[in-house]
């Protein structure tokens, strides 16, 4: 074995991969351009830190169930009116998620809750922070099953270890008492440690009707709202007004 397949091999038994994979090119770059050793080892730790950094990144959002077509940039502000962009980007230093705030999103269908939130979750990952998002259905599927299915103790797991919890979608579907009773715990441990966005189609004198009894809601609601900013959306439903047409649609490819 000559001395740069050594290298090779060693750096594949440090799983430094990408260095390995790209050494000829540093070698060549370094001899052609008389680079001091300080400046090669540099390159070198800087390349496989990097990669590192972007298999850590991709990671963390495949955990978080993110949707990646819902990002902030495609927002239309202009058609959501009742919240601005600069208010959007306040939040983008993310010092409310280190303080342990929470985002509630609340308002009728379609309006842009669910995008809002999500596109903020996936500006926290690229932040470095632990997102998950779910559906309060799914959310509630995990809290009960948790004892007896092993993939959602593993969920309840990154749930409580994560920076960011969004929970959508509360209010399409009422839930029973053992299982709001089962959310006021999470929600209790999550308190103060883990920031939550919620959004919600019902206004909080309704959410009784979801949750249940009035105690149980009051206790989830005062653990929620102590620490947050409420945003209520207004307007019409984007689905509704930007509805693609599938007979226009025929039409406009004919003429095309
Ligand atoms: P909600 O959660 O309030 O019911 P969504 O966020 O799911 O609404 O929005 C419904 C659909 O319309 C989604 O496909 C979303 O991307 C889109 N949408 C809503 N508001 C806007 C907006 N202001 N700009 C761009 N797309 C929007
Ligand atoms: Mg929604």
């Amino acid at each position: 074995m000559n001395k740069k397949e050594e290298i090779k091999e060693y750096l594949s038994i440090l799983k430094l991969n990408t260095v390995k994979d790209t050494l000829g090119d540093i070698l060549i770059k370094a001899e052609k351009n008389d680079t001091s050793y300080q400046n090669i080892l540099h390159e070198i730790l800087e390349i496989e830190v990097k990669a590192k950094q972007k298999r850590a990144q991709k990671r963390r959002f495949r955990q978080s169930k993110l949707n990646p077509d819902k990002e902030l940039k495609d927002f239309n502000f202009k058609f959501q009116k009742s919240i601005t962009e600069k208010e959007i980007n306040q939040l983008l230093d993310f010092e409310w998620l280190e303080q342990a705030f929470n985002l509630i999103f609340l308002g009728p269908p379609g309006v842009g809750k669910t995008h809002l939130a999500n596109g903020i979750g996936i500006k926290a990952v690229n932040h470095g922070y632990k997102v998950k998002f779910f559906g309060l259905e799914k959310l509630i599927k995990i809290l009960k099953t948790h004892e007896v299915v092993k993939k959602s103790r593993l969920e309840l797991k990154r749930i409580k270890k994560c920076d960011l919890l969004i929970i959508d979608e509360i209010g399409y579907l009422p839930i029973s008492k053992e299982e709001a009773n089962k959310f006021f715990k999470l929600i209790s441990e999550l308190y103060e440690q883990t920031s939550i966005i919620i959004t919600s189609n019902k206004g909080f004198s309704e959410w009784t009707e979801i949750l249940g009894e009035q105690e149980i809601t009051t206790a989830i609601l005062d653990r929620i709202m102590h620490y947050s900013e409420i945003f209520n959306l207004k307007g019409n439903s984007y689905r509704l007004e930007c509805r693609e047409n599938i007979l226009k649609n025929k039409k406009k490819i004919a003429e095309a």
